[in-house]
């Protein structure tokens, strides 16, 4: 079967309202995205040609408040990718009790071919193109897939430059001098070493020499790696699109991160036997981090995971069919919408900063980041325990009965 993201997040989302009373016409809001903005704008290339560029940019619900979401560049981004993460970003703002709806943005376009001038150009016009649905109270963009804190420096001075006011809070995971968070970079990787630490407590296991394979050493792997370690456990996998790398004495994660931070890639790193990127995902230890992207973990290769936890970093990384395979076989997963909303968590933060005019201290982002990662597990780990149902099943529900129960007092407009 074709892999489909909005299919997924459909059948993941009918699954877990399968176990609730939620009235059927929530049920019908919430199977549909509440605006969907498609763009086509002409950039001036550096050689002087004209291109024309198609985006997107999608609210998927906004019952809670304004809708908060990345903005990713990518030669396959699509409509229906788009809309698949924004319902994403939805169920993760709400299962973490954040004052926000969901949503994403998306420009088709290959950045590895693109000058930075050019990149700045695209993102200023396609900034200028959604204009009319951005703004502190309406829809806040952050970084996603080959966007960064300049990309969102952009976003934020264009859009101040037309309203004739810098306004920092339109944007988060600027660059720390414009207002970006302390603790905004690590953010993730910490909440999914949180998470997993919290699902280890519950099960009356220590992370003291846990293995743990990482697939993606990028921000969110390579950070979950470093805190994992700091926790006890022993990085012995990881991967990036290059290669994969194993020692069951465990990795010297200090000299891949330097690797990557010279060289861009782990195949640079020339000290262990390298082997073929997917053999990460395979191997016999207690915790498997996807950390890269979605539908890696899928029917056809379900069966060859022999993790005894997963704890996914990426958004989507285990399709429907996988999942089931993977609780048969009473593999724990740790759901992306819970494990990766750290990063959120502190973007919502940074709003609150911009807004407010503050800067808190590092101490302060993590202090608040734990609290409100440990309550949502505690919550997730209650209703799983509850209904004897899997930690995503559960998250789904923790999410979907807020949305369900915000709509009842809103009620329906006019
Ligand atoms: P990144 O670009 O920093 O890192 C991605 C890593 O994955 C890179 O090392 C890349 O080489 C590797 N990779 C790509 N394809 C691979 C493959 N087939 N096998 C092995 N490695 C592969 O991106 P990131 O910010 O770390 O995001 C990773 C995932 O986490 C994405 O799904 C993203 O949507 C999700 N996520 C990120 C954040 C965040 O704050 N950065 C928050 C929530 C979710």
């Amino acid at each position: 079967m074709e892999f489909s993201l909005t299919r997924m997040v459909q059948q993941q989302v009918e699954k877990a309202v399968s176990y609730t009373t939620i009235p059927e016409h929530i049920r019908r809001i919430l199977k549909c995205p509440n605006l969907l903005l498609e763009v086509n704008f002409p950039v001036r290339m550096d050689d002087g040609q004209i291109k024309c560029f198609n985006g997107f940019r999608c609210q998927y619900n906004r019952a809670l408040g304004p809708t908060k979401g990345g903005v990713r560049y990518h030669p396959q981004v699509n409509k229906e990718e788009v809309i698949a993460l924004a319902a994403w970003m939805t169920w993760k703002c709400a299962l973490v009790d954040l004052p926000y709806g969901g949503s994403k943005g998306g420009v088709i376009c290959d950045p590895m071919t693109l000058s930075e001038t050019e990149l700045e150009r695209i993102t200023r016009r396609y900034t200028t193109e959604i204009m009319p649905i951005l703004g502190p109270h309406i829809d806040i963009p952050a970084p996603d897939v080959f966007t960064t804190s300049k990309t969102m420096a952009w976003i934020m001075d264009t859009f101040s430059m037309i309203k004739g006011y810098t306004e920092p809070a339109v944007v988060t995971g600027k660059p720390e001098v414009l207002g970006g968070s302390l603790g905004r970079k690590q953010a993730t990787g910490r909440g999914v070493s949180i998470v997993t630490r919290e699902l280890y407590q519950n099960l009356g296991k220590s992370l003291q020499g846990a293995t743990v394979a990482v697939q993606g050493f990028g921000n969110v792997g390579s950070h979950t790696a470093l805190f994992l370690e700091e926790m006890g456990a022993k990085i012995v996998a990881v991967s990036d699109s290059s290669t994969g790398l194993i020692d069951y004495d465990g990795l010297p994660l200090n000299e891949l991160v330097e690797c990557i931070e010279k060289h861009a890639c782990l195949a640079n790193y020339g000290k262990i036997k390298s082997c073929p990127r997917d053999e990460v995902l395979y191997q016999d230890v207690d915790i498997l981090v996807p950390a890269a992207m979605e539908n890696q973990i899928r029917q056809d290769n379900a069966d060859k995971i022999r993790a005894k936890t997963v704890v996914e970093g990426a958004n989507g990384p285990t399709t429907p069919e996988a999942d089931e395979i993977l609780e048969k076989k009473g593999v724990h997963v740790v759901p992306d919408i819970l494990a990766n909303a750290g990063g959120v968590i502190v973007s919502h933060l940074e709003w609150v900063q911009a807004l407010s005019g503050l800067q808190w201290e590092e101490d302060e982002i993590n202090k608040r980041l734990e609290r409100k990662l440990v309550t949502s597990f505690e919550k997730v780990w209650k209703k799983a325990q509850e209904k004897n149902i899997s930690l995503r099943t559960a998250a789904y529900i923790v999410a979907i009965e807020r949305i369900a129960e915000v709509y009842s007092y809103r009620g329906l407009f006019p």
